[in-house]
C-alpha cells in the first residue's frame, strides 16, 4: 500500500502579523513549522504503515527551505520526500498548487491513500486537497477525525455539524484530516533525526513532473487576492449592573442613543 501525505510548511501563526500598510504576511523573523493539521495526517498514515507495512512518501510544494518539514517527516518515520520548488510555481492559488501537486503524484505514480490536512494555518482556504482529488479524477472525504486503512479499503470518522459519520471508501481515495483539540504532536528523537539523513529526498521542477506552465503561477491561478487585512480592533464594552427593569431602562436608553429606536 502506497501512502503519500501532502505537507506544507507555514510560518508559526501565533507570531504572524499583517502589515497595515502594504496588507502583506510580515514572515520576516518568524519561525516556520509544519502545518499541524499536516502533522497529524502524516501521524495518522505512520500508524497506518506500523500496521500494514505501506510506504508513506510526504509531498510538498514550497521554496528551498521546505526541506525542512520533509526532513522531520523523514525523522517520524516517512519513507521519502519530494519537494516541488521551482519560480514557475510561484504566485499560485489554490488550483494552480492542486494542480501542480496532483501532477506530482501522477509522477510518484503508486498510490492507494493521499492524505491531506484539512487546511493550511496560513492561507486557511481547506481548498487544496479537494483541488488534487478533482486533478487526479478520485473519491475524497474531507474534515475527518480518525483514519483506518488496510490495502483495499478506508474506514473514517468524518465530522459533522453536532456528530460524525463512520464512512467507508474503496481506495484510491483522497482524505482531509482534522485533529481533536486535545492533539499534541509528536516530535522525532535526536538519534531519529540523525538515521533519518541517508532517507532519500527528491526536488522535482515543474518541467521534471511534466506540469503545463500555463496551469502554474500567476497565469494558471484564477483567483485574486484584492486585500488582506487584519479584522479591526473591536471597542471595549460596557458592563452596567443592576436589577433587570433597571438593565432593561438602560438597555433602551442606549438604543435610542444610537438611533436603533426611537
Ligand atoms: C491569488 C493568489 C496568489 C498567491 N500567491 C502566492 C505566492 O506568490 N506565494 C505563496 O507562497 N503563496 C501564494 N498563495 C497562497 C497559495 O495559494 C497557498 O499557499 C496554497 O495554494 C495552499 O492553499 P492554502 O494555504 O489555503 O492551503 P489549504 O487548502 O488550506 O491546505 C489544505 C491542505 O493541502 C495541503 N497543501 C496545501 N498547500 C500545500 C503545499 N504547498 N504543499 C503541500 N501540501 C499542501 C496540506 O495537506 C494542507 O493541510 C497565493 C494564493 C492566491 C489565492
Amino acid at each position: 500500500m502506497n501512502i503519500i501525505v501532502c505537507i506544507k510548511q507555514v510560518p508559526d501563526s501565533t507570531q504572524v502579523k499583517v502589515d497595515p500598510k502594504t496588507g502583506t504576511l510580515i514572515r520576516a523573523g518568524v519561525p516556520s513549522i509544519l502545518n499541524p493539521y499536516d502533522h497529524f495526517a502524516l501521524e495518522k498514515a505512520l500508524e497506518i504503515k506500523a500496521k500494514t507495512g505501506a510506504k508513506v512518501t510526504v509531498l510538498s510544494m514550497g521554496p528551498a527551505q521546505a526541506t525542512a518539514v520533509l526532513r522531520l517527516a523523514l525523522a517520524l518515520g516517512a519513507d521519502e520526500g519530494v519537494l516541488l520548488s521551482d519560480r514557475a510555481f510561484a504566485g499560485s492559488d489554490t488550483w494552480a498548487t492542486s494542480y501542480a501537486l496532483a501532477t506530482a503524484v501522477k509522477k510518484i505514480g503508486q498510490y492507494d491513500l493521499i492524505l491531506c490536512g484539512q487546511m493550511a494555518i496560513d492561507g486557511d482556504t481547506a481548498q487544496t486537497g479537494p483541488g488534487i482529488a478533482f486533478h487526479l479524477g478520485i473519491p475524497q472525504i474531507t474534515f475527518c477525525e480518525s483514519i483506518d486503512a488496510n490495502g483495499s479499503q478506508v474506514v473514517v470518522k468524518k465530522l459533522i455539524e453536532g456528530g460524525h459519520q463512520i464512512l467507508e471508501a474503496d481506495l484510491p481515495v483522497l482524505v482531509t484530516m482534522t485533529m481533536p483539540h486535545d492533539y499534541v504532536a509528536k516530535y522525532p528523537s535526536f538519534m531519529a533525526a540523525h538515521k533519518a539523513q541517508d532517507k532519500a529526498t527528491y526536488t522535482w521542477t515543474a518541467a521534471d513532473i511534466g506540469a503545463d506552465p500555463h496551469k502554474l503561477g500567476l497565469e494558471g491561478s484564477p483567483t485574486r487576492v484584492d486585500r488582506i487585512f487584519p479584522p479591526p480592533a473591536r471597542q471595549k464594552g460596557e458592563m452596567f449592573s443592576g436589577s433587570a427593569v433597571e438593565l432593561a431602562d438602560k438597555f433602551v436608553e442606549i438604543l435610542k442613543k444610537e438611533s436603533v429606536i426611537k
